[in-house]
């Protein structure tokens, strides 16, 4: 398909997200020669305005290099805007006529990248069906999330769409799906014996997968507000790899047999219980600086008294042969200490102690982010003539393994799966359904019962509940494990 003509349509051309990500991104993959030769870039919008407005105003999070400056050129040359309404076919029309100019030749793709709120969703799809699908090649559509904000909106979504395209043209991005460390998951698990064997309830105790960020809605919690942090980040993203992390081993990497094992997985989770929950929302920290002194009330965009959660911990568990009883916390906040995102393997102690409980527990980090690692803590002698016990650990860390190679971004690898049709990073209908059977009842209690979230001061870890929760499910935290950071030789 590499030489025929390809169009990459981004509606919502106007928006936020298409000036911070998709346009670098799209640059990105240009300058790289990874893109089909022929590919040209049309933006959507109903703001009325030049391409060289679009450039301008993506300009500053576009980088280019010394000597890029040419190719840059040309990649902006490839673009148009055309403006037109979401809901007037007559202006799909007329973008597939513009489209259609640059289509010579028996073949021509097309994509669409649904960069706008989800209120306009349903028209923008009907339209694109109805005036803009190629007649000589694929369509495929890229949807960002929230994908319904319960089960039953999920559900009417997905049949919405289902009556539109196969879900073969359906890309629903989820972006920690594109990130280096989670798409390594799958190898870490099934190509390394020493894992293989003891990845299940003889040797594991629990599982914890945490979201942190360090800031909080800074004045755009209008939006937040109606979803939260469980809707934004631990519905998708953490039970994504929540499900890469505990699925069977698929069949081949075939992405449908890959998908098949992570819904199989999904179906093994009872919906989550309230009593497996914390929730908890920031408050603001007087001691603090500048955004640090505000708390989630105080946002002027946030309705007064609010209970949505800016901070949750939820245990969630598998009924299956190969983790029943071990628990999966999955954990996420905003306005707390650090930004990460983590996976930690907590082993169980090795059985028939002879050290005197010195031992600790082995414990698996795969730090997704920032600074891709994977680190097993374990015991060693501790060198020299004693026999006392040392905490160490076995250490990958990419920037010092890997010193030549840059990590892509998660979404110039998701774009450039849609052009090359591997659906293996997208979630697939079924998987999202599973997603909502599970967090949908949990999510209406809290709601309905208008629980109260716990307090926790900005720029903290969270609710001081959370350590105690943690330990209830099996993490145990010593405090004695000390990292000293190799010297770069
Ligand atoms: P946005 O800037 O609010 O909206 C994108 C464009 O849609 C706007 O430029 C505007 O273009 C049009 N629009 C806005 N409000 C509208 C309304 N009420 N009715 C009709 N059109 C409207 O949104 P975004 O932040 O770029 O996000 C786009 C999509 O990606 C959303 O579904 C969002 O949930 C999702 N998403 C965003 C991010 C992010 O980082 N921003 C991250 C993950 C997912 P015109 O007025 O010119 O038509
Ligand atoms: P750690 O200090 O033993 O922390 C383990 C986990 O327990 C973390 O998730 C931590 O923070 C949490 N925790 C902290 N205080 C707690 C408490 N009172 N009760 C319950 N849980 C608590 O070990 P580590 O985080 O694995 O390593 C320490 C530092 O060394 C980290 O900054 C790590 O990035 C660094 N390190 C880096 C590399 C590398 O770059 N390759 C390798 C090894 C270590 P949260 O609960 O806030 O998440």
């Amino acid at each position: 398909d590499f030489q025929y003509p390809h169009t990459f349509v981004l509606l919502g051309a106007s928006g936020d997200l298409a000036k911070k990500k998709i346009y670098p991104t799209i640059w990105y993959l240009y300058r790289d020669n990874t893109l089909p030769r022929n590919t040209k870039f049309v933006g959507y919008a109903r703001t009325k305005q030049t391409i060289a407005e679009v450039r301008e105003k993506s300009k500053k999070y576009m980088k280019v290099r010394p000597g890029e400056e040419d190719k840059f050129e040309q990649f902006w040359e490839a673009n148009t805007y055309h403006a037109g309404a979401y809901d007037k076919r007559v202006d799909y029309e007329l973008l597939n006529q513009s489209i259609s100019k640059s289509e010579k030749g028996p073949v021509a793709n097309r994509i669409f990248y649904l960069a706008v709120p989800p209120t306009v969703f349903e028209e923008v799809t009907v339209n694109i069906r109805n005036a803009c699908v190629s007649i000589k090649g694929y369509t495929r559509v890229i949807i960002e999330k929230p994908f319904g904000r319960d089960d039953v909106s999920s559900a009417k979504l997905s049949s919405h769409l289902s009556g539109l395209f196969k879900e073969e043209q359906i890309y629903r991005i989820d972006h920690y799906l594109g990130k280096e460390m989670v798409q390594n998951l799958m190898t870490l698990r099934f190509a390394n014996q020493i894992f293989n064997p003891t990845w299940n309830r003889e040797n594991i105790a629990s599982i914890l997968i945490s979201f942190k960020e360090p800031f909080g809605t800074e004045g755009r919690g209008g939006y937040f507000d109606d979803f939260g942090i469980i809707r934004d980040v631990m519905q998708n993203h953490l039970l994504q790899i929540l499900s890469l992390v505990a699925m069977e081993k698929p069949v081949t990497l075939n992405p449908n047999d890959i998908r098949d094992e992570k819904v199989k997985v999904l179906r093994h989770i009872n919906p989550i219980e309230l009593k497996d929950v914390l929730v908890g929302q920031y408050v603001g920290n007087p001691e603090g600086q500048g955004d640090e002194k505000l708390g989630y009330l105080d946002d002027p965009t946030v309705p007064k008294g609010s209970v949505t959660p800016t901070y949750a911990l939820a245990a969630l568990w598998i009924n299956n042969a190969r983790w029943q009883g071990v628990p999966f916390i999955l954990r996420c906040g905003k306005a707390l200490n650090e930004r990460k995102a983590e996976v930690r393997v907590q082993f169980k102690e090795a059985p028939g102690d002879i050290f005197n409980g010195h031992a600790k527990r082995n414990e698996l980090v795969i730090r997704v982010q920032p600074g891709e690692a994977l680190y097993l803590k374990l015991m060693s002698k501790s060198p020299g003539m004693k026999f006392d016990l040392v905490e160490t650990e076995l250490d990958l860390t990419y920037s010092m393994r890997y010193r030549e190679t840059d990590v892509p971004d998660a979404y110039e690898r998701l774009i450039l799966d849609v052009f090359t049709g591997t659906q293996m990073h997208f979630v697939r209908n079924d998987e999202l359904k599973e997603a909502w059977r599970i967090f949908t009842p949990f999510l209406k209690n809290l709601e309905e019962n208008h629980v109260i979230p716990e307090q926790y001061v900005y720029g903290s870890r969270g609710p001081i509940q959370a350590d105690k929760k943690l330990a209830d499910y099996n993490f145990k935290y010593s405090g004695s494990y000390k990292w000293q950071k190799p010297e770069v030789a």
